[in-house]
């Protein structure tokens, strides 16, 4: 769950002192000392502890007691510390309603200087043993793995939405900050849930922007009928943080399973059958 904007906005200048510190001390810490956040803060040992007991029931900080009294950040606080952030700079001024849960990420909307999209990373412990095991940006060790690889994520993510819009339909990119990402808001169904009047030119769209991403070094790489949404008889690709780039040495394979999953989908839904081989050549060639 993300913290509302009205706790956010209710926070105590002490409670966002604590927070801004142990998320710099957790690069030293799993669990960070009280000492550590007392002196970060100059606050009361007091002070902190009453602090630090709000931020626990808002799902902010987590509190361990084995073998030392420590605290750590956990996704709640982490995303309103660029909730904040982004709030401050003017890119948000009012979170809505959630629209979106996948594995890795919670995506609400919002509103910016008009509706927006502000999907929050959340790249956990399990990610780094099972899925994804392909992506290589995941630190390998250091501390709080989840932190850096949620925040990598997002900068991913961005900087495929920056490099592809406008020539990729993709959404607009508006700004990024820590693990959050935010976006124009996309109104309309993904393809696995429309019913398409003319599926042979929505499929020819599709291809063409995969084609247009591969000239500009990018695959997708997780490109499926749930990532690709239709705004207004348009399709939009999104969820980008996985992206590959053309030049690396597994994506001829990871170019030919995204055609796959997308031919598949058509195959399986409108009974429109291309030979994979002829449209791999044609969105690379
Ligand atoms: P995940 O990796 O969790 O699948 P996605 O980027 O696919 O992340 O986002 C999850 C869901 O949130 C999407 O399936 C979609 O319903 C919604 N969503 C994501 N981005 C947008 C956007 N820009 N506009 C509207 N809805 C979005
Ligand atoms: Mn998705």
């Amino acid at each position: 769950m993300v913290v509302s904007p009205e706790r956010i906005r209710s926070l105590h200048k002490y409670e966002k002192a604590i927070l801004a510190a142990l998320e710099r001390q957790m690069k030293r810490y799993e669990w960070v000392p009280l000492e550590s956040l007392e002196q970060a803060t100059g606050l009361s040992e007091s002070e902190v502890t009453y602090r630090l007991s709000r931020l626990i029931a808002w799902g902010m900080v987590r509190f361990n007691p084995v073998p030392y009294d420590g605290y750590a950040l956990v996704f709640g606080g982490y995303d309103t510390l660029a909730l904040t952030t982004l709030t401050k700079k003017g890119t948000i001024s009012a979170l809505g309603t959630k629209i979106g849960e996948g594995k890795e990420s919670v995506v609400y909307e919002a509103l910016g200087l008009g509706p927006v999209a502000i999907k929050f990373h959340r790249i956990g412990m399990r990610s780094f043993n099972t899925a994804r095991v392909n992506r290589e940006y995941l630190p390998e060790n250091g501390h709080c793995p989840w932190l850096i690889a949620s925040k990598l994520s997002a900068e991913r993510e961005y900087l495929a939405l920056t490099t592809l819009h406008p020539k990729v339909s993709v959404p607009l990119p508006v700004g990024q900050n820590r693990n959050a990402v935010v976006m124009a808001l996309i109104t309309g169904p993904s393809l696995s849930r429309c019913r398409l009047d003319e599926p042979d030119e929505m499929l020819d769209a599709i291809l063409e922007n995969v084609r247009e991403a591969y000239r500009l070094g990018m695959i997708h790489a997780d490109l499926s009928e749930y990532n690709i949404l239709i705004e207004d008889g348009k399709c939009v690709i999104i969820d980008w943080p996985q992206w590959m780039e053309t030049n690396h040495q597994n994506a001829g394979t990871i170019l030919e399973r995204d055609i796959t999953n997308i031919l598949a989908f058509f195959e399986r839904k409108y009974k429109i059958v291309r030979e994979p081989g002829d449209v791999l050549r044609c969105v690379t060639g």
